[in-house]
């Protein structure tokens, strides 16, 4: 029998526990595990090879991605640091350029001195990939949609271009969540989560998972995740399966509360762009719409203001809180320039769309007129405050 998404959420990888009938499944807090006779273990040696909380983490986000396989990392970084880990010296790598500034710093800082080659293309024209491609190309790397200006990059159409050039693909899917968007459905190879966002979605763990179809990248993942050992401890297992159990409903209603506010957030004096794939006339709009079940719940827009108008709006909000980081109960807000993109030069960050004024926004789970009348009053202030000054 096959279950759907919410089932999935609450059951998969998680049976009753034989020993005691625990309803809820045990945190494991051990180290190691006592074998029966040498050679001879009940399934399980040491934690940083294989635990039991850990594996029910791995079933259950696999099934929720449809995979068969899951492997869980101590961070969306350590993730991301896990598949990089299949490629050699020599190898290439075509990625999208609008990138977790995260990604783009392990890639350029740290892979790059082992001898791994990246190319750096607009994935939205899918044209680029092709001339991209090497033949010493191993991975294509997507994330959609994108951070922070919520681009939208076709994976179907990619992953097909990266099948026939013999080139794995693989798709950061933090942003949509496996509720709205299915890659390895649309070609993908690999699926890469931080759990540390909506997966998790209480502010409280940080997480990242790998996940395939793949048997033999499996093996080769859970070969390096022993070996590097950037494993999630018990206890954050366990906090990410909890997030799990509720991910169907708090994906509903984070992507509702975003629909709301962000055809709000256009009508109001004070601002020049609001960015949100859910917009009929947003550039991805029509590949969003056939690739995503719904738009995802991260919002960005430009103020009408300078860098100083800018920092004052930020500095009226009292609900929001000004935060790094996404998927949260919570509402965040973040100024990309100054936080997530400060690394970025400033001419660079510019040119491809990083703006003083930019702020992105997570939008939450509180009452969403609560985050509307934040948003007005901060506002007014600015709007006001900017007529004196003009
Ligand atoms: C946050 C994030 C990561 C990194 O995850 P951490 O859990 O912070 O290490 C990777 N990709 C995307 C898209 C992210 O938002």
């Amino acid at each position: 029998m096959s279950y759907r998404f919410d089932t999935l959420a609450i059951h998969a990888g998680q049976p009753d526990d034989d020993g005691t009938g625990a309803v809820s499944f045990p945190i494991y807090q051990t180290s190691t595990f006592r074998q029966i006779e040498p050679g001879l273990n009940k399934g399980y040696c040491y934690s940083r090879t294989d635990h039991p909380t850990r594996h029910a983490l791995e079933e259950n986000l696999a099934a929720l991605e449809g995979a068969r396989y899951g492997v869980a990392f101590a961070s969306g970084m350590a993730a991301i640091h896990g598949v990089l880990s299949i490629l050699s010296a020599g190898d290439h790598i075509v990625s999208t350029r609008d990138l977790y500034g995260g990604a783009w710093r392990i890639f350029t800082k740290f892979f790059s001195k082992f001898g791994i080659d990246f190319t750096f293309v607009d994935t939205t024209d899918h044209a680029n990939v092709i001339q991209a491609i090497r033949p010493t190309t191993k991975l294509l790397w997507l994330e959609t949609p994108s951070n922070p200006l919520l681009k939208i990059t076709d994976v179907a159409a990619c992953c097909a271009i990266a099948r026939r050039a013999g080139v794995r693909t693989v798709v950061d899917n933090t942003f949509a969540t496996p509720l709205l968007q299915h890659p390895l459905a649309l070609g993908a190879d690999i699926v890469l989560h931080s759990t540390t966002k909506y997966i998790n979605g209480h502010s409280d763990v940080l997480g990242g998972v790998v996940i395939t179809n793949d048997e033999a990248l499996y093996n080769d993942l859970k070969f390096f995740q022993n070996a590097i050992g950037a494993v999630p401890g018990p206890q954050d297992c366990f906090l990410i399966l909890r997030g799990t159990k509720t991910l169907g409903l708090r994906v509903q209603r984070h992507c509702d509360n975003a629909e709301t506010l962000a055809a709000w957030l256009r009508e109001q004096q004070g601002i020049a762009r609001v960015i949100f794939p859910g917009f009929a006339d947003h550039e991805g709009h029509a590949i969003a719409r056939r690739q995503m079940e719904r738009f995802g719940a991260v919002i960005s827009f430009e103020l009408a203001a300078n860098l100083d108008e800018t920092k004052n709006f930020t500095r009226h909000l009292k609900l929001w809180t000004l935060a790094e980081s996404l998927g949260s109960v919570k509402s965040l807000f973040c100024h990309p320039a100054t936080m997530t993109h400060a690394s970025v030069e400033p001419d660079v960050r510019r040119s491809v769309g990083i703006g003083d004024s930019l702020i992105r926004l997570s939008v939450g789970l509180e009452d969403v007129r609560d985050l509307i009348d934040d948003l007005k009053q901060a506002l007014d202030a600015t709007v006001v405050a900017q007529r004196v000054f003009a």
